[in-house]
């Protein structure tokens, strides 16, 4: 009787994590912090609804910035195992950073499955480390040093309340959250890398110990849920060994590390179906950290996921040389877009930045200048004038 009780409610239980997982688009919408959307998202963004909201959580001041902003860490969950994560180490990676906000409004919000997340797992999150590179959206602090080249020295205030917070938190496990650029591909197909994950190396012949198993393990869980919604849209870094890169310095220290990396889907530029499958890929990790099942995920299977490649331009034109004499007939024009920020906004400003047979790359948006419809187009987007101008 008791043991069929027991199955009963696991059957129950499974049943509904699958729900809960499987279908969790509509669920989501109950989650996602919609006063927190697009590119540009700074601590005053967060400071509007979503940190009034959660005032009452276990907020620590964890450190300040080189301009003097605070560094905020939340502490949620009472179980055994530890995970720490940060994201906006480069202050203009916002996407994960918007995925973490959802991912504590869905830990809190009573949830039979959050509840048991929380049972199991405690977590030490940082939703912004470099709110001064959040502020000039930029990548670097404000005394211009890459915070993820930083981990050896940590010269910098950012670096070093990271590095403290390690220390006196003592994870099981670090999910480091970062933004990649467009041009990424995840192999060498016309597919988005619209999710990246490393399992950074720990020594220069990247030997493959527990702990980085275990960070492979748990990138493979991860992957596999992703499958279902973006298929060939995961991609995975090379582990070219740096030990200021604090991935690596924190997985030589025998803590298995994640790099996750949001990344492109089509005619996503403000990242907001990006940031689902980020956090999705968050609910995906802590659930089988929560459950005890990492070690249950084949890790050669993370070799399988394509590594990425730099293929795409977010435009490819082509017979540009109907607009342009100085280009050849057969030749491309490859543009990305700069980000810029213009009035708290980030716009996306065209550049070309190559000219060539371009073969084997794509682009997210591709025009052919021998058509009048597509020339309409490029001329909306002022493409027009930008091959126009080439070398004057
Ligand atoms: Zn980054």
């Amino acid at each position: 009787m008791h043991s069929k009780g027991v199955t009963f409610v696991k059957i129950l239980w499974f049943t509904f994590v699958n729900l809960k997982l499987g279908h969790p688009m509509e669920q989501y919408q109950n989650f996602k912090e919609k006063s927190v959307q697009g590119r540009y998202v700074t601590m005053e963004s967060l400071a509007k609804e979503w940190l009034p909201k959660h005032d009452s959580l276990h907020w620590d001041t964890i450190g300040a910035s080189v301009d003097g902003e605070k560094i905020l860490g939340l502490k949620i969950g009472n179980g055994p195992t530890k995970v720490l994560m940060w994201s906006q180490m480069h202050g203009n990676e916002s996407t994960t950073t918007k995925a973490l906000l959802d991912f504590v409004n869905y830990l809190v919000s009573g949830e039979t499955h959050a509840r048991h997340l929380l049972q199991n797992c405690t977590l030490m999150m940082v939703p912004i480390l470099n709110p001064d590179g959040a502020i000039a959206y930029t990548r670097v602090n404000a005394n211009q040093v890459d915070l993820n080249r930083d981990a050896k020295d940590r010269s910098q205030p950012e670096s070093r309340a990271l590095r403290k917070l390690f220390d006196s938190f003592k994870p099981h496990y670090c999910f480091n959250l970062h933004g990649q650029r467009t041009l990424f591909s995840a192999g060498s197909v016309a597919k988005p890398a619209t999710v990246s994950f490393l399992s950074p190396a720990r020594d220069p012949e990247r030997s493959v110990n527990v702990t980085r198993k275990l960070a492979m393990q748990l990138i493979v869980a991860m992957n596999q849920r992703l499958q279902q919604y973006i298929p060939g849209q995961v991609g995975r870094y090379d582990d070219g060994f740096n030990d200021n890169c604090v991935g690596d310095s924190f997985q030589m220290l025998d803590v298995p590390t994640i790099l996750f990396e949001a990344g492109h889907y089509p005619n996503d530029y403000e990242r907001e179906q990006t940031r689902y499958y980020i956090f999705l890929s968050l609910l995906e990790a802590v659930s089988v950290i929560a459950d005890n099942k990492v070690e249950d995920h084949p890790f050669d299977a993370y070799l399988e996921i394509p590594e990425n490649d730099k293929l795409f331009f977010d435009v490819l034109i082509l017979n540009a040389h109907k607009l342009q004499d100085k280009i050849e007939n057969g030749e491309k024009v490859g543009i990305r877009f700069v980000e810029t920020l213009i009035n708290q906004k980030i716009e996306f400003i065209p550049e070309i930045v190559e000219v060539g047979k371009l073969s084997g790359h794509f682009g997210h948006t591709t025009f052919d200048a021998s058509k009048n419809t597509d020339l309409e187009r490029m001329e909306e987007q002022g493409l027009n004038t930008l091959v126009l101008n080439i070398n004057n």
